[in-house]
């Protein structure tokens, strides 16, 4: 329960009525609530397969298929991977294979090539590896093309081209009890068995669509943002999208992705409409080139260094320094600044959550403040302002995106929290009008809250047959996110039950590591299958749960969005849920377990 506000005295010494604020926000949740929560979104499947095909592969591979016997088997050649790959080799473990759909490496950044892509976490801290390659990169926030050849450049540097199928997918992987190997087929007929496996598929791999009415009648262009048509379109990553100049074009969804590819369109297309369910929170971006003179100061150690003081700071603890200083350390800055002026060191936890949210409110007026300066028609402006709480969905950064609503080719088409109505042959409704359009873009996300092998697209098969999805059709059931008992020596990486990080780079880094601590230990004793525990992964299960009630009461207030299952807080999405303590005491947690050395909860053979 929070305590009463006071009311007069905030509105004195900040500007607003923090009660009203409240109920404004609530308001705003109940209006977009809604049944069927993860379930209003269609499946890239069937007759919509088309909107996951791979427009970048220039050349499709034709080889033979491969049968081979491997130590490790790593799925997806994204930051997971190629850090998993990288780790292992440092640890002594060279052979290992890198199964990637995709062309090349990259993952995340791979597909997603629309124009404006960029980094939206300091680059000096989101990609990998910075020290070991010897890079920085050339600005504060790195565009795609740059991110992209960073992960090339890790799979040159280690020497993993070769030990990687591209354009493959995993069609299958199946525990062999006997053999105590993993064996994965593939969709180029390769049968590959391993000792150890470890899937590093990415947490926002699926591409979503909307399930609005008609969506299967468009005749025109359509696509979605992770699978940009730049045939289409014309132009690249950087814009001048030339074969937009004469079309009318659509685009549905205003998140992360849509706030950087929105002012290229609205640069290039004859008419742009932007169909907005609920306005993202945009912050100043500030982008920077990088200072030769800070890079040529740069101590051996300072990437991890900068890493754990980011993390340290997004997620509410204490540092006498803040080495990133953005917007996103910013909300945590402005709120120990608040408890310190007024010398209450020891607050109650109620007291702190009030004060937590009184600079949230500050920070959210500063962003609303910004959506009226930046936007000159008032109506739209006052669209644009997004009333929720900063981490209720992901917070956007952006210098062009609110501007491009003074374009006079540039129209928002505000819905009020309903979505879009009906899309037809020819045009989209909304708010019952009809807005022809020749090219609709699907800016509408990726999965999250759907079954794990739903978004991999393969089974897993443990032992005695027991499917993963069998395994946790009631819910995600592991040991520290990475082990599920069953499924021996599979290691399975991202969020669920782990701890999430807005720099998702750094927590796949730990996972990793700990993954290589665990197999070179079962080297040094030399046993050669590990699984959890039924009472470990129980008991970690049970810390899952336990911790999420304590974010609950958060999650339930936001404005519906993958961050709170569309809205369903409920017992399952608590336990498909991170670890509640935050991503730096997750990473002490293993960091401890490793210290004691024993490998407690997991059983070895
Ligand atoms: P999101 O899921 O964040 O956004 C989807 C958008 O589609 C929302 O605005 C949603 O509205 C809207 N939408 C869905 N259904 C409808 C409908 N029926 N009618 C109208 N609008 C609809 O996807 P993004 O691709 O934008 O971002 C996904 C994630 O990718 C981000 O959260 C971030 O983690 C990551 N990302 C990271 C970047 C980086 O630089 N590192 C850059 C870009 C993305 P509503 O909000 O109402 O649901």
């Amino acid at each position: 329960m929070s305590e009463a506000w006071d009311v007069e005295r905030i509105k004195e010494e900040y500007g607003f009525d923090p009660a009203a604020l409240k109920a404004r926000y609530l308001e705003q949740r109940d209006k977009r609530l809604r049944s069927d929560g993860n379930e209003q979104y269609l499946e890239v499947s069937g007759d919509f397969a088309v909107f996951a095909e791979d427009p970048y592969v220039e050349e499709t591979i034709v080889r033979e298929p491969r049968a081979e016997e491997i130590e490790v088997v790593i799925v997806g050649g994204g930051f997971g991977g190629l850090i998993a790959a990288a780790r292992l080799q440092q640890a002594g473990i060279t052979d290992l294979r890198i199964i990637e759909k995709g062309g090349d490496f990259g993952g995340t950044w791979y597909w997603n090539r629309y124009p404006g892509a960029q980094c939206d976490i300091e680059a000096y801290i989101y990609l990998p590896l910075l020290e070991e390659l010897g890079y920085v990169p050339s600005e504060k926030y790195a565009h795609a093309p740059e991110i992209l050849n960073h992960a090339r450049a890790i799979g040159t540097h280690f020497g993993l081209y070769p030990r990687a199928l591209f354009q493959t997918e995993v069609t299958d992987a199946r525990w062999l009890e006997e053999a105590g190997r993993w064996q994965i087929q593939t969709s180029k007929g390769d049968t590959l068995r391993s000792r150890f496996l470890i899937l590093s598929n990415g947490p926002l791999n699926r591409p979503k669509l909307p399930g609005i009415p008609g969506v299967e009648t468009f005749q025109g262009r359509a696509f979605h943002t992770s699978r940009w048509d730049y045939d289409y379109t014309g132009g690249d990553a950087s814009g001048d999208l030339k074969g937009l100049s004469d079309k009318r074009v659509g685009i549905i969804g205003t998140g992360a992705t849509a706030v950087q590819c929105i002012p290229h369109l609205g640069q290039a297309a004859r008419t742009l409409y932007v169909f907005q369910r609920t306005p993202s929170s945009v912050d100043i971006r500030g982008n920077q080139p990088t200072d030769p003179d800070w890079v040529a100061g740069l101590e051996p150690g300072w990437q991890k260094k900068r890493m754990e003081n980011f993390n340290t700071l997004v997620t509410g603890g204490v540092s006498d320094e803040d080495l990133v200083s953005d917007g996103w350390t910013h909300i945590i800055r402005n709120l120990l600044f608040m408890v310190n002026q007024e010398g209450e060191p020891d607050l109650s936890p109620q007291a702190l959550a009030q004060k937590m949210e009184l600079a949230d409110f500050q920070k959210m007026e500063q962003v609303r403040r910004r959506a009226a300066a930046l936007v000159e028609d008032p109506e739209t402006a006052e669209a644009l302002k997004p009333y929720y709480r900063q981490f209720c969905k992901r917070p956007c950064f952006h210098d062009e995106y609110l501007p491009t609503f003074n374009l006079p080719n540039v129209t928002l088409v505000d819905t009020d929290g309903k979505g879009v109505e009906r899309i037809t042959e020819n045009a989209v409704i909304a708010n019952g009008q009809r807005y022809a359009v020749d090219c609709l873009i699907f800016a509408t996300g990726f999965e999250v809250g759907t079954a794990y092998t739903r978004r991999s697209g393969y089974e897993i098969t443990g032992k005695e047959g027991l499917s993963l999805s069998e395994k946790w059709v009631q819910g995600v059931s592991t040991l520290h996110g990475l082990t599920t008992r069953g499924f021996p020596n599979c290691f399975i990486l991202g969020n669920t039950q782990g701890g999430f990080t807005a720099n998702f780079p750094h927590m796949l880094d730990e996972q990793v590591n700990h993954v290589a601590y665990v197999l070179s230990e079962l080297g040094a004793r030399q046993k050669t299958r590990c699984e959890p525990s039924a009472e470990a992964e129980a008991a970690w299960v049970s810390t899952i749960i336990e911790k999420a009630r304590l974010g609950e009461s958060f999650f339930a207030e936001c404005t519906p969005g993958y961050y709170n299952n569309e809205g369903k807080v409920n017992e399952r999405s608590r336990q498909n849920s991170q670890y509640g303590g935050g991503p730096v005491e997750f990473f002490q947690l293993l960091a401890a377990w490793r210290e004691e050395g024993t490998l407690a909860g997991l059983e070895l053979s």
